[in-house]
């Protein structure tokens, strides 16, 4: 038999961690590497604290200049414009086909452009790529105010990086306080307060209406209420999508994203997806979710890889992915935040009532609201601006939104990743300003001598102090 031909479509984390699990267990098969981007595999989120002016644009890259060459990948920087799944070839932008036996999608997601009347001024951006936060930075030298709009990380990373970059910013929030969706309002008040002491202008209630030009330039935006700003610059961060446009309109079983399954493989046996691109079964939902997230994306193209290896041979897919719990570490304006699982947000309707549950993936408009009746409890605990809440169902705890001090975002996300039963969320909440204490001791102890026992007087011995 010939060596099998890999291609596989994009070159982030789940296109190159399938390539390197593919070159594991086949070193004859020839893999190719196809992406419209003009780099190596760089770390997208990074590119946030390349706004940030933290890291240099080297620093972003995750791999070496050999590194191609060392493991035999044939590197193409080629936009494909269509796929023939009939006969496995790929189409690319200069006429070129290339014909495939394994093929594998990690096409990424794209941002949400605006709506707004004045979207296409030159002056508008989003960021979602290397070459857009390149044109920030250059455009930043010759701008002197920006205008962002947005509700989750990306917006808050640009409002960030565009201050940083010396521009005079004026952040636009569409409701009367930041994130509702996930943070609650202490949670939100610490990163307000950040965002003041940044200088950035913060105005609630606001979006944009419309962006008016000077030659084609961002002059301006009118406002909601009235008011216009005069600007230069805007940045939108208002969501993201898979980037689809390959798929559509071919035999692929597809919703939001490419549906796979649990060998990442699509609905056709030849074809597999991995990262933000992929829509996997969601063991906490028990339906296929998007998630946009880096880890998913290397662990997914992990797995991929490794099962494009099989059908390569005539074999049956041998890995299987558990989705693992949703993580997101950040720093926003100079606060730790890290999310885990399924945060609870209290109603506005009394302690009692049922709690909303959101699943943050990448960018506001992939958080998810569970759709299942359940009941939850936030148990929580602040020192300063330390914070560590964490919401409960039942015996497990299924989420936890941490600021400032991170030692237990480890524990916490092997207590709810691994379902680890817990005293309930009314014995939790009595513990107070132990809640800390109580969770490592749960932790440590499920560490060694599971199955664990838990004492409600937890030891004056408070571990997370700021
Ligand atoms: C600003 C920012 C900050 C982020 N921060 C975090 C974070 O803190 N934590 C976290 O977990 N996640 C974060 N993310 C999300 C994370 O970066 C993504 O989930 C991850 O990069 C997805 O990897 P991927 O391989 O699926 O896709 P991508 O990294 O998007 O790669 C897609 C690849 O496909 C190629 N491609 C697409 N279409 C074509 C085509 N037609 N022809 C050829 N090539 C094509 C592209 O060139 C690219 O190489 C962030 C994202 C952004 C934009």
């Amino acid at each position: 038999m010939t060596s099998p031909h890999y291609l596989i479509i994009g070159n982030g984390a789940a296109g190159v961690s399938a390539a390197e699990a593919i070159r594991r267990r086949d070193a004859r098969g020839r893999i190719t590497i196809l992406s419209d981007e003009p780099y190596r595999m760089y770390s997208r989120p990074g590119i946030a604290y390349y706004l940030l002016n933290q890291v240099s644009e080297q620093q972003v890259m995750c791999r070496s200049q050999n590194f191609y060459q060392t493991h035999q990948f044939n590197l193409l920087f080629r936009t494909v414009t269509s796929l023939d799944v009939t006969h496995q070839l790929v189409h690319l932008e200069n006429g070129q086909t290339i014909a495939y036996d394994v093929l594998m999608l990690a096409t990424g997601a794209k941002a949400t452009p605006p709506t707004f009347p004045g979207n296409d001024l030159e002056g508008v951006f989003t960021l979602d790529t290397l070459d857009n936060a390149k044109r920030i930075v250059a455009s930043s030298r010759k701008a002197k105010t920006a205008v962002v709009i947005g509700g989750g990380i990306t917006a808050m990373e640009m409002a960030e990086g565009m201050r940083r970059q010396g521009l005079q910013t004026h952040f636009l929030q569409r409701g009367s306080r930041l994130w509702p969706r996930l943070f609650d309002e202490r949670e939100s008040g610490v990163v307000e307060q950040q965002i003041r002491h940044e200088g950035i202008h913060l105005h609630y209630n606001e979006e944009i209406v419309e962006a008016y030009g000077k030659n084609g330039k961002v002059a301006g935006v009118r406002l909601q209420s009235g008011r216009e700003i005069k600007c230069q610059m805007i940045g939108a961060a208002i969501g993201v999508k898979p980037n689809m446009t390959l798929v559509h309109g071919l035999p692929i079983e597809q919703q939001q994203g490419i549906l796979v399954n649990e060998h990442l493989q699509s609905s056709l046996p030849t074809l597999f997806a991995a990262g933000d691109v992929a829509q996997a079964y969601d063991r906490w939902t028990k339906t296929p979710q998007l998630d946009i997230l880096w880890p998913t994306a290397l662990q997914t193209g992990q797995i991929a890889g490794h099962n494009m290896v099989d059908v390569a041979y005539g074999r049956k897919p041998s890995a299987t992915y558990q989705k693992s719990s949703p993580f997101n570490a950040a720093l926003l304006f100079g606060v730790h935040v890290t999310v885990i699982g399924r945060i609870g947000v209290k109603s506005d309707r009394g302690e009692n009532e049922v709690e909303q549950i959101s699943h943050l993936s990448r960018g506001a408009s992939q958080i998810w609201t569970a759709p299942f009746a359940a009941t939850y409890r936030s148990a929580w605990d602040n020192k300063g601006d330390n914070s560590v809440r964490i919401t409960v169902q039942d015996n497990t705890i299924v989420g936890a939104l941490l600021m400032g001090n991170q030692e237990l975002a480890d524990p916490l996300r092997h207590l709810i990743d691994q379902q680890i039963l817990v005293p309930t969320a009314e014995t939790l909440l009595a513990t107070g300003s132990q809640l800390p204490h109580v969770i490592a001791t749960l932790w440590q102890s499920h560490l060694s001598s599971p199955p664990l026992s838990f004492s409600s007087s937890a030891q004056n011995n408070n571990r997370f102090t700021s």
